[in-house]
């Protein structure tokens, strides 16, 4: 039976019709990031819990495991009844084809109509179109078993309640679904250039990505985008080395960009070509000599390398009330190394604690060193400084010092070498650097799971364990960093 979880294959994490079929045809080649969703499953079932709490006592229709029609010949009884709060009933439609469980159906007394309303993890409904297409099911489902058109509202992760919520068209989920009924009944996998930042996150990425790095596909190429990918498809230019051999005149295919066609031109020509080089032959290329932060020399100190780990904006909302959990800091002089791994503490100021904490060190480190750079990767760093001088405040100005004197690696990065990695993420380049980790498992998302692991831990014991290997995690991230770093004054300069 369909059911709005089946929009979730062809949304999540980014739009992708092979990903449908795979989930249906081959779903065994799926690696899920398990304690990843089990988190999110958890988070999602505390909201619906606390808000099922509030809303007041609830009947829940009883039937065996996975035994839907019995549940809905039961919710249908309830909805008979008026009941006033009926939490996960069963819709099934005339034909038994379509299915949707509703979290809550509550009983408007006056009108003498049930209210449908639906708890989603999501703050943001407008960037999902999954839980739209499933709120269209539902509603459709809705009319059906109860006969007329309910008022369907949505909680969502901050608690806000959306009333009433407008579905998208029936048109519009109908043929949402005729895709993907479609999609899972085609006779071979459909074509789907890969790309690392849409699969990366994707259950499928080890089969997907790694056949078209083997392959060597024009897709595997950093920066060129699925239209791209497509449009040099269809012009039989697949693979690097067909590229190469086109040279500039790949500058000509025309790609979709969104409803705009669009030439490839011959900058990002030129980039992709100089990419498929250095992939091609496994080894970089200089576009331009590497200018060091504070007019430095290769190998003059002292630096700060800095990165921050944080949770997901929507644990905040669900009771967590820390953001970023870890400010990490290497201090590198001419003589030492140090590192300063600066945990927030747990509880309600968790949050002002830890920003204040890192203040204080980085007014130390400033008032021993004089403006040193603070070295991060990518923007991230620079957007949590803005975030929280705006959310708590700055002290004598460290908050702006510390602004004035980021560098960003990653930007020195793209704009002074090409490398034959697959993606210029720190993970990808730490390993073209030959830096080597002690952890088997590591991560942005895995560091998230552990820190709510270590949020929850039942013993002191436990918890001092997890927090010690997402120590490790980070102090990985910034010597990593710092040997990135390394290899750029000694290649780029
Ligand atoms: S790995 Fe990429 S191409 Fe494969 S199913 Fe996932 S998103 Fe689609």
């Amino acid at each position: 039976m369909f059911s709005p979880t089946h929009f979730r294959d062809l949304f999540q994490p980014s739009y992708c019709e092979r990903r449908v079929w795979l989930a249906t045809n081959k779903p065994e080649l799926a690696i899920p990031d398990t304690d990843f969703i089990e988190l999110i499953q958890e988070k999602g079932t505390a909201l619906e819990k606390n808000r099922v709490e509030k809303i007041g006592p609830v009947e829940t229709p009883e039937y065996p495991e996975f035994q839907f029609p019995t549940g809905f010949a039961q919710t249908c009884k309830m909805i008979e009844l008026k009941v006033p709060i009926i939490y996960q009933g069963i819709f099934i439609s005339k034909d038994q084809q379509l299915m949707s469980i509703p979290d809550l159906l509550i009983f408007n007394k006056k009108k003498k109509r049930y209210i449908v309303q639906e708890i989603k993890l999501a703050t943001n409904l407008r960037a999902h179109p999954e839980i739209e297409l499933g709120l269209g099911l539902t509603g459709i489902l809705a009319k059906e078993v109860l006969g007329y058109k309910p008022i369907l509202e949505v909680v969502t992760g901050d608690g806000n309640l959306i009333s009433p919520y407008i579905t998208p068209d029936v048109e519009f989920v109908k043929q949402g679904m005729k895709l993907i009924n479609e999609l899972k009944h085609l006779d071979k996998m459909p074509f789907e250039p890969s790309g690392w930042s849409k699969c990366n996150p994707c259950p499928f990425f080890s089969y997907c990505w790694d056949e078209d790095w083997k392959k060597h596909h024009v897709c595997t190429i950093s920066g060129i985008e699925q239209g791209m990918s497509r449009a040099l498809w269809e012009k039989g230019i697949t693979t690097w080395a067909i590229m190469l051999k086109k040279g500039s005149a790949i500058a000509d295919v025309k790609f979709q960009r969104g409803s705009q066609t669009q030439r490839i031109g011959s900058t990002r020509a030129d980039k992709f070509l100089r990419q498929a080089r250095c992939l091609s032959k496994i080894k970089h290329e200089i576009i331009a000599s590497l200018t060091l932060p504070n007019g430095y020399s290769p190998g003059e100190r002292p630096i700060v390398i800095f990165d921050v780990e944080n949770n997901m904006p929507i644990f905040e909302e669900l009771g967590l009330p820390v953001d970023v959990y870890l400010w990490g800091l290497l201090l590198v002089t001419a003589k030492t190394t140090k590192q300063e791994l600066i945990i927030a503490p747990k509880g309600p100021n968790g949050d002002r604690k830890g920003w204040r904490m890192f203040l204080s060190t980085m007014a130390h480190i400033f008032e021993k060193y004089g403006d040193i750079p603070i070295v991060h990767f990518s923007a991230h760093e620079k957007t949590k400084v803005c975030a929280y001088i705006t959310d708590f405040g700055d002290v004598h100005s460290t908050g702006q010092r510390v602004l004035d004197n980021l560098w960003d690696l990653y930007r020195a990065i793209l704009n002074t070498v090409t490398l034959p990695v697959p993606s210029y993420s720190l993970k990808e380049i730490e390993k073209f650097v030959g830096f080597k980790r002690t952890q088997e498992e590591y991560g942005g998302t895995w560091s998230i799971v552990r820190y709510n692991e270590y949020l929850e831990a039942k013993t002191n014991k436990e918890a001092d364990k997890i927090l010690k290997e997402i120590k490790t995690y980070n102090g990985e991230d910034l010597l990593a960093t710092y040997e990135v770093y390394k290899w750029m004054e000694e290649h780029c300069c």
